[in-house]
């Protein structure tokens, strides 16, 4: 969900994706860089064989032009490319040069597949160059406010992940379990966020999917595959970076069988089991820029053994089922008068375990390839404050710039600011609400400032967010204590 969030805060500075624009002018430049595809049968040259180049977009492999000379001969070819019968058609093949390039077929920008480099030219991995985990930790920590034990555990695993794809790029005998991660915390706590800025600050490719989309093959919607397709395009379809890549799923809980009912539901439960290869690390073969198979989109093969696949979900009334296990427990020893011990319990989650998450209604393989579970917790009035002002990114810090191309000071009161938490709080969806609400109150102010040169200050004041009271305005040269 978060993936496509407007109001997201980091929408405009963190952009995971920033490789692709450069990318996009090298693509032009550097047309030696991508695999030829077979414009008829759309595979790549990798898998076809050698191309005969027709037009400089349009390449077609042995196999096809064989297939078009002996329709050729046998006067059927027309018919084979949708050319109306009798269409004048003299000799092979400058007329048929001619004819496509003139017809504009050229392959999709984003259907153009990345040459394999030469094995001797894969960069292995430099373990050097992956940071640390107290400096992964620390880069964190200037985006994401609080979930400490969450940035701790992505730190390490995340450090683990990267020194075991070294370990198998060196051929070591040592056999390190993959480091997917399970997070479990409620909507807008920063799940996606902590990953985005991961994924951003090791500079490797992000896909974020979510689990609601995918289907089994053969059913309306993406196919499992989609998300390796999708992470292939991260990496501006360069198979061997999107390998090393990282795919985030959300809302993995809803794929869950339903707990309450008998009837088991079968899409959310095949779409785990679906998952399972993709995550244990296999091969698969997946479209490039499209998100379901079809005849006229080329095919690529990604092996997922390297990638770190980290799933994402709120887990509603996960609570209730740990507190009924762990209730029971209490019920048969000496303590059994403690019925209620876990009522007010805040940490709750954190005593979350694979069987809870069973009983919830995840398949035990699924969770099996999973090993890394940890939570979020849900902000507070004091975290959201942090949000508004403490990153780097922080949508005050946005908005103090924006007035400051105008010459304006923007302050908030700290009470404005608590005002704003609050009302975050009221809606439910954690820092997700920030902005939208801040953007409701900037909107006026963002429009009536410009207006006179002569203001030099803004303080959004408690009543101003309260709709009490309007913001106070301090005019060029006015000290501040004429405020008072
Ligand atoms: P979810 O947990 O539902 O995936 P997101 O990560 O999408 O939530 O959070 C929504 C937005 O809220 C993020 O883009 C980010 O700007 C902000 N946010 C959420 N949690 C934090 C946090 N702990 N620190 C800083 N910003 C956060």
């Amino acid at each position: 969900m978060a993936n496509q969030n407007a109001n997201d805060n980091d929408t405009n500075v963190i952009n995971v994706d920033n490789n692709s624009s450069n990318a996009n002018s090298n693509r032009n430049d550097d047309h030696d860089a991508y695999e030829k595809v077979c414009y008829v049968c759309r595979r790549p040259e990798s898998k076809a064989g050698k191309m005969i180049t027709i037009s400089p977009d349009i390449t077609i492999c042995n196999d096809c032009m064989q297939k078009a000379f002996n329709q050729v001969n046998s006067g059927n070819f027309p018919k084979m490319f949708g050319i109306p019968e009798g269409f004048p058609f003299a000799g092979m093949p400058d007329d048929l040069m001619n004819m496509m390039s003139g017809m504009n077929m050229g392959m999709p920008e984003k259907q153009k597949i990345k040459k394999k480099k030469p094995d001797d030219q894969v960069k292995p991995i430099d373990l050097k160059a992956i940071p640390s985990p107290h400096q992964i930790h620390a880069s964190l920590n200037e985006y994401v406010v609080g979930q400490e034990h969450a940035k701790k555990v992505m730190s390490v695993a995340v450090y683990n992940h990267y020194k075991r794809v070294a370990a198998l790029q060196q051929k070591k005998d040592v056999e390190i379990e993959k480091s997917n991660m399970l997070m479990i915390g409620p909507t807008g706590s920063g799940k996606t966020y902590l990953v985005k800025t991961l994924a951003k600050l090791l500079d490797v490719p992000l896909a974020i999917a979510d689990a609601t989309s995918l289907t089994e093959a053969g059913y309306i919607g993406d196919d499992i595959e989609s998300v390796i397709s999708k992470l292939l395009a991260a990496a501006d379809n360069d198979v061997e970076k999107a390998q090393t890549g990282i795919v985030f799923i959300d809302e993995i809980d809803k794929l869950a069988r339903k707990r309450e009912t008998n009837h088991r539901d079968v899409n959310g439960e095949s779409v785990q089991q679906g998952l399972l290869k993709l995550l244990e690390g296999a091969e698969v073969e997946v479209p490039v820029g499209a998100s379901s198979k079809n005849a006229m989109v080329p095919m690529v093969t990604v092996d997922t053994t390297n990638l770190l696949f980290i799933c994402g979900g709120a887990f509603p009334d996960l609570e209730e089922i740990i507190k009924e296990r762990l209730n029971k427990k209490a019920a048969i020893g000496f303590q059994a008068d403690l019925k209620d011990k876990y009522d007010n319990d805040k940490n709750l989650l954190n005593k979350v375990t694979v069987e809870d998450l069973r009983m919830f209604g995840m398949v035990p393989e699924f969770l099996g390839r999973l090993p890394i579970i940890f939570t979020l917790q849900g902000l507070d009035e004091d975290m959201l404050v942090k949000i508004l002002k403490e990153p780097r990114n922080a949508i005050l810090k946005q908005y103090e710039k924006l007035l400051e191309m105008d010459e304006v000071k923007l302050e908030f009161e700290e009470n404005a600011l608590r005002a704003i938490a609050k009302k975050a709080l009221e809606k439910d969806t954690g820092a997700r609400a920030l902005r939208a609400i801040l953007e409701e109150y900037m909107l006026d102010i963002m429009y009536e400032i410009p207006k006179d040169d002569s203001i030099g200050e803004v303080i959004i004041t408690k009543e101003y967010i309260e709709h009490t009271g309007g913001p106070k305005i301090l005019l060029r040269g006015q000290e501040p204590l004429l405020l008072q």
